[in-house]
């Protein structure tokens, strides 16, 4: 039986991950280290259970008699606004966090970390492969998040090359659904939240640039198969996200019919915003047992915004076009 710590677990992607962990059955419990930075206290109704202990801690300077089995390593803002706004925390978590969890790993234990795509920075190749070495400006206003990810895979590969560390790391592309904060920042829910306050919706720049936009519960199903594979011989980042690229004004634009009356905003580019983000995913598809994003995002978008209708303005949910 396994030991488990999820740092950021109260998180968006954390708490989510927490109830896929919670359907092994070789889990005796799962310590969740959370600082409520950006994750929420309201993600614990979630995943109340016996196994599950919350902690309400940094991750860098969590503390435990025991060692444990596997770590995931979540903790960190996911958000340009969140992590613009405070790059010195934003390295710590993530960078400290890593070697804080790895003290607390038992020898053989199995470290598993959520990467980003944003090492990608602004891609000069499409869709990115893994062996993408990227372009990222190590000083812009995104480069605590980009680099910090891109040292700490560093730190695990060259654990692994080193010491033979059994790593697992995801470069997750966007990701959006049920359960992320409405003061998030990202577009899926800066839109859904503006379109259900009544208020326009605010696209940076022309809105041409593109993401690759997957769905929460397709994401934690790779990020599932990935983290708890046994017999896993590959050593590298693999990418995990939807393999369909939009742009961001057609999701505010179905956003927009979705809510009747809503109206659109162009305001200011976000600095050194990428012009476009597309997973290549013949690695996911090989290691993970064909997985690959089914939920098309105007599915996903509509329990979106029936989640932040419930859960955030219940009085408006009647405005919603049922489709
Ligand atoms: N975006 C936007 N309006 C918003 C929030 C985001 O137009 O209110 C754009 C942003 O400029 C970017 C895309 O949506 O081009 C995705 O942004 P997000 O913050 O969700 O994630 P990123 O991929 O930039 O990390």
């Amino acid at each position: 039986m396994k030991r488990v710590l999820v740092s950021g677990g109260l998180g968006f992607l954390g708490s989510h991950l927490v109830n896929s962990m919670l359907k092994r059955q070789d889990v005796e419990q799962i310590v969740v280290v959370d600082n409520l930075w950006t994750g929420s206290a309201g993600n614990e109704k979630y995943i109340r259970d016996p196994r599950v202990k919350i902690s309400n801690a940094d991750v860098e300077n969590f503390r435990s008699d025991r060692l444990f089995d596997e770590v995931l390593h979540l903790a960190s803002p996911a958000s340009p606004v969140w992590y613009a706004n405070d790059p010195t925390r934003t390295i710590s978590a993530n960078i400290i966090g890593a070697f804080r969890l790895k003290e607390l790993l038992k020898p053989n234990g199995r470290f598993c970390y959520t990467s980003t795509s944003e090492v990608y920075g602004d891609p000069l190749v499409t869709p990115q492969p893994e062996s993408y070495r990227g372009s990222v400006d190590c000083t812009g206003p995104r480069s605590s998040y980009d680099e910090s990810k891109r040292c700490t895979e560093a730190f695990l590969f060259e654990n692994n090359r080193v010491h033979g560390l059994d790593v697992r790391v995801a470069r997750l592309f966007n990701v959006y659904g049920p359960r992320t904060r409405p003061d998030d920042g990202r577009a899926v829910s800066n839109f859904v939240s503006q379109a259900l306050s009544g208020e326009a919706l605010t696209i940076y720049g022309d809105g041409e640039q593109s993401r690759s936009w997957g769905y929460v519960d397709d994401i934690i199903e790779g990020l599932s198969r990935l983290f708890w594979k046994a017999d896993f011989d590959y050593v590298g980042p693999v990418n995990i996200g939807n393999g369909r690229e939009i742009s961001v004004i057609d999701v505010a634009r179905y956003i927009a019919d979705l809510v009747p009356g809503t109206q659109l905003v162009h305001c200011p580019p976000a600095p050194q915003d990428p012009t476009n983000r597309c997973p290549d995913l013949t690695v996911a598809e090989r290691l993970l047992n064909g997985w690959r994003c089914r939920t098309d995002y105007e599915t996903g978008i509509r329990h979106t915004l029936d989640w932040f209708a419930e859960n955030h303005f219940p009085r408006l949910r009647r405005k919603l076009k049922r489709a």
